[in-house]
């Protein structure tokens, strides 16, 4: 039985997720933990679910913590002292969606073996409840929020810069202002009451949705514009001229800033060479697109920094975790030296296309491996996600949609990009 997918348990509230599947989530976790922190985002049906987990785990005999409304990062942080953690969040996705996400002591998310574990107990049943005067106990921890921004300030000085911070109604606007406030930043918020029902915008914090912000940004005279999701995990900039950097942008800019020599920097197969270009002398590693399979590479290899351009930034000093309030935090720090207009006219530019062939589900497998034979001669193959080849100008990807009959494309080089993505868009339109 699949429950979890590469970020916890999403979907529908009270339609894919249930009180019921959230009381045999917590019974489940419960069995093999003594104790696990809790929290929750803004969610509408957040509170629900978060009731249902912690009934489940106290059956089985585990003490719950609560802190309450905060973010991921929060959440994952307070997991330290505990077993485990539970956060009760769909992160990005739209406002009818509801989701919970497990995390250990360190920051990690449950990885793919502790998922199937805690699915087989679903599915077997395999429940235990505890004798009547074992069932676990419900504390309350207060100063989760106050921990975590103490922690982010050991690291980071701040300026006194204008900043708008846009939490988009999320879990973000009970931390990022009051911090950047105390790093002696001028903030300006927008959206920062919490809402689970996202009415200012799409949780996702991407050049679309994050109108307001670039226009605030240009209103305000800031010198800097931040961006959450839902759960602030994810952090999105824009510069002082109210222009959106992308997540390559911002990979780049953060991996320079974190990196001196001979480093190892982590990023999916879907990265752009800037990031590579920006670091001569480092080792660029890809893995699968997904934060949880940048995070386990980076604590496996014991990596220096590692994103993913969606917007999660991982600094494996701290956690490894993406945390989009550090994040913030860390780029005011950034930006005092030197304008984010500045630092991304210093990177490379190079275009990128992306296209889309329909392929039905059934058809995949074999379509893969038709086109994986025809890539192999133009340059170096590898199969972490999808087939990348890498040239000595660029590079191409050729990747199976995990949710739609679709094989996406995407093709950068340094010049005639057109032409390279023309050929591969080529060879898989011959292997259908
Ligand atoms: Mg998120």
């Amino acid at each position: 039985m699949k429950l979890f997918g590469s970020s916890g348990i999403r979907g529908l509230a009270n339609v894919e997720v249930t009180v019921d599947l959230a009381l045999k989530v917590g019974m489940a976790l419960g069995k093999s933990k003594k104790t696990a922190v809790i929290g929750r985002d803004p969610r509408v049906a957040g509170e629900m679910i978060e009731l249902a987990v912690i009934s489940g785990l106290m059956s089985a005999g585990c003490d719950v913590i609560r802190v309450g409304l905060v973010t991921t990062p929060t959440l994952a942080y307070a997991a330290r002292n505990y077993d485990c953690g539970v956060m009760i969040t769909a992160s990005h996705n739209p406002a009818p969606d509801v989701g919970i996400k497990l995390w250990n002591s360190d920051g990690m998310a449950f990885d793919s073996v502790q998922q199937e574990e805690i699915e087989n107990i679903i599915e077997k049943e395999d429940f235990v409840y505890v004798s009547w005067n074992m069932v676990g106990k419900i504390s309350i921890y207060e100063n989760a929020v106050r921990d975590h921004i103490d922690m982010i300030r050991s690291h980071s000085t701040g300026a006194p810069i204008r900043v708008v911070i846009d939490c988009g109604g999320g879990a973000g606007g009970t931390i990022t202002p009051f911090l950047l406030r105390e790093m002696g930043c001028e903030v300006i918020t927008l959206n920062s009451q919490l809402d689970g029902h996202f009415p200012a915008r799409n949780p996702e914090p991407n050049d679309k949705n994050l109108w307001m912000l670039k226009k605030a940004v240009k209103e305000f005279e800031a010198e800097l514009g931040i961006g959450h999701d839902g759960d602030a995990d994810r952090m999105m900039a824009v510069d002082e001229n109210g222009i959106f950097l992308s997540g390559d942008e911002m990979l780049a800019i953060f991996a320079r800033y974190e990196c001196k020599e001979n480093a190892t920097v982590v990023v999916p197969v879907d990265t752009s060479m800037i990031v590579d270009d920006a670091l001569p002398g480092s080792t660029v590693i890809h893995t699968k697109v997904g934060d949880v399979y940048v995070a386990e590479e980076m604590k496996k290899l014991k990596a220096d920094f590692g994103g993913e351009p969606s917007g999660s930034w991982i600094f494996p000093r701290i956690s490894y975790c993406p945390d989009g309030i550090y994040a913030a935090a860390l780029l005011v720090d950034i930006v005092k030296e030197k304008k984010l207009s500045l630092l991304r006219d210093e990177l490379p530019k190079y275009p990128t296309l992306r296209s889309t062939v329909v392929c039905d589900n059934s058809k995949k497998a074999k379509v893969m491996e038709a086109i994986s034979s025809k890539l192999a001669t133009m340059g170096d193959v590898s199969n972490i996600d999808g087939i990348r080849v890498d040239m000595e100008d660029g590079w191409v990807l050729v990747r199976p949609s995990g949710t739609e009959a679709k094989i996406r494309i995407t093709a950068e080089a340094r010049k005639n990009v057109e032409e390279l993505h023309a050929k591969v868009e080529h060879i898989v339109q011959g292997c259908l």
